[in-house]
């Protein structure tokens, strides 16, 4: 299929480097495939380890002259690129079904919350605020001032394409970075498309330079190893997530780290069940569980298992699994043959270790990498599926007695990204969000993402915030300037 068959009609698939659209400098070509058909629907190119320093050469060119551009300025480039981005909602959401296998629901709603992080961040440029003190031996002033952290590399996930690029993208124009983004090669399409509008936003060359790349450990190594760089911001796996710091290590780096999840979904038994219910399907099947911060297991007061375990086999039983060019499909297909093997291997495991399958439980046949909606219950506290990061489909079900066994089961793994508590017994809610392990909590919610809060986890989840004041901070360095100005 040509580029023109794409939904944006005049996207370029090359290389975005320095304010250019190039071929990678040996021709190599990324191929996209919708994971609801397994058909390539186009290609990207994919650089090579040189052309990803050509990208930082240009950002690093761009660099005193994005950082010296008024903020006010900069916010305003990001408040086009917004608007851009809304304007072009429907295309962009047809991208990502394509490309990302969401449900039509799924990719509107991402680009809105994609779309909202460059208004909130237009916002927040001009609030990089320093502060003034006097020492405390009285004999100067402390002069504390924000400083944009230099040259940026931003690597991304494949789950949320266009929300994990604005998500750093925002903040570090915003912050006076110029950067690189090595977006995810199953997803590079919708990457190339945010880059397009911000240059129609009036981004000057070299702020902004895409490199999609299949080969991307020595893409990212020779980025990391680049003497212009200065930070690193990664989105996705624990796993890859630790090669990288110990890459960022040898040349120093400012790190922003945003991995994995395992995010318990606490159900007391006062809780109201059928919001509990409705929030568990939000938290698990947004994305078709595809999402670092689904709820992994779900923790449920014995008095209450079977009830709630019940209902919610009972939602997951009527949803509609389809590719998302059919709007009224609500579940799309996972990324790729490989991540559904691997599900399934999970449920399977499960099962044989006694777990009761109340509802779905394998892939679908035909073309397409879908998986059924699965609740398991009876699922042992020790069973390998509460420890691993699911993401698929798939609702494992434990139960617990108290208070301390609900905190002890979901502090019980190296993850703590987020976590749901549902009872309406405020100060138990409160108790229990102050006592997980985890960056965020939703209490008595299922949706808990917003551009103007913090983002993150604490454990092997990650280091740093995304989103609010703290995301903008993420971008800076403070400088100390020590003046004496007495007479
Ligand atoms: P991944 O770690 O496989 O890949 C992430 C990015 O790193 C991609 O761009 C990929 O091409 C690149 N990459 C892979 N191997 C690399 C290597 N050796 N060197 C350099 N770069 C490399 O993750 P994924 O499968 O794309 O995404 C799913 C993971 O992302 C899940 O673990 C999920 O929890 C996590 N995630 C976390 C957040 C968060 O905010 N904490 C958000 C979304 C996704």
């Amino acid at each position: 299929m040509s580029p023109h068959a794409l939904p944006l009609a005049d996207l370029p698939t090359g290389l975005y480097i320095g304010g250019q659209w190039r071929d990678a400098s040996d021709g190599d070509r990324i191929e996209v495939r919708d994971p609801a058909t397994d058909a390539v629907i186009d290609d990207v190119a994919s650089a090579t380890p040189e052309d990803a320093r050509s990208a930082v050469d240009a950002a690093a060119a761009a660099a005193a002259g994005w950082a010296s551009t008024a903020p006010r300025e900069r916010g305003e480039i990001l408040r086009r690129s917004y608007e851009l981005m809304i304007q072009h909602r429907e295309e962009l959401a047809q991208l990502i079904v394509l490309e990302g296998g969401k449900s039509r629901r799924d990719a509107e709603g991402e680009v809105t919350y994609a779309a909202e992080f460059y208004r909130w961040f237009a916002e927040e440029a001009v609030r990089a605020t320093g502060h003034v003190q006097t020492a405390p031996g009285g004999d100067k002033r402390i002069l504390t001032v924000l400083q944009p952290v230099g040259v940026s590399i931003l690597v991304t996930p494949w789950n949320f394409p266009a929300a994990m690029a604005t998500r750093k993208i925002g903040p570090a124009l915003a912050a006076g970075c110029t950067v690189v983004l090595k977006p995810a090669s199953e997803t590079p399409l919708t990457a190339l498309a945010i880059a397009h509008l911000m240059e129609r936003a009036g981004l000057p060359a070299g702020g902004v330079n895409v490199v999609s790349s299949r080969r991307s450990g020595p893409t990212v190594s020779a980025m990391l190893e680049h003497p212009a760089t200065r930070k690193l911001s990664f989105t996705g796996s624990t796993e890859v997530g630790r090669i990288l710091l110990r890459q960022a290590a040898e040349n120093v780096l400012n790190c922003s780290m945003e991995l994995g999840g395992n995010a318990p979904f606490i159900v007391f038994a006062d809780a109201d069940l059928d919001a509990a219910v409705e929030g568990a399907m939000v938290a698990k099947m947004r994305n078709a569980g595809e999402s670092c911060i689904a709820a992994n297991r779900f923790l449920v007061e014995e008095d209450i298992l079977d009830e709630f375990a019940g209902r919610l086999a009972e939602q997951m039983s009527v949803l509609k699994v389809g590719s998302g060019m059919d709007p009224s499909n609500e579940v799309g297909p996972m990324i790729n043959g490989a991540a559904c093997a691997d599900v399934a291997a999970m449920v399977e495991r499960s099962v044989d270790a006694g777990a009761t399958l109340l509802v779905g439980g394998g892939p679908r046949e035909g073309a397409g990498s879908f998986f059924e909606p699965t609740v398991l219950s009876a699922v042992a506290a020790d069973d390998p599926i509460l420890s691993q990061e699911i993401f698929g489909p798939v609702a494992p079900v434990v139960g617990f007695g108290s208070e301390d066994e609900a905190v002890s089961l979901a502090n019980d793994t190296p993850y703590g990204l987020a976590a749901y508590v549902y009872t309406c017994d405020l100060a138990r809610a409160l108790r229990v969000a102050e006592r997980v392990d985890a960056g965020m909590v939703g209490v008595n919610r299922g949706f808990i993402s917003d551009p103007a809060a913090p983002f993150g986890g604490v454990k092997h989840s990650g280091l740093g915030r995304e989103g609010g004041h703290e995301g903008l901070l993420e971008f800076l360095e403070a400088k100390y300037i020590a003046v004496d100005w007495s007479e």
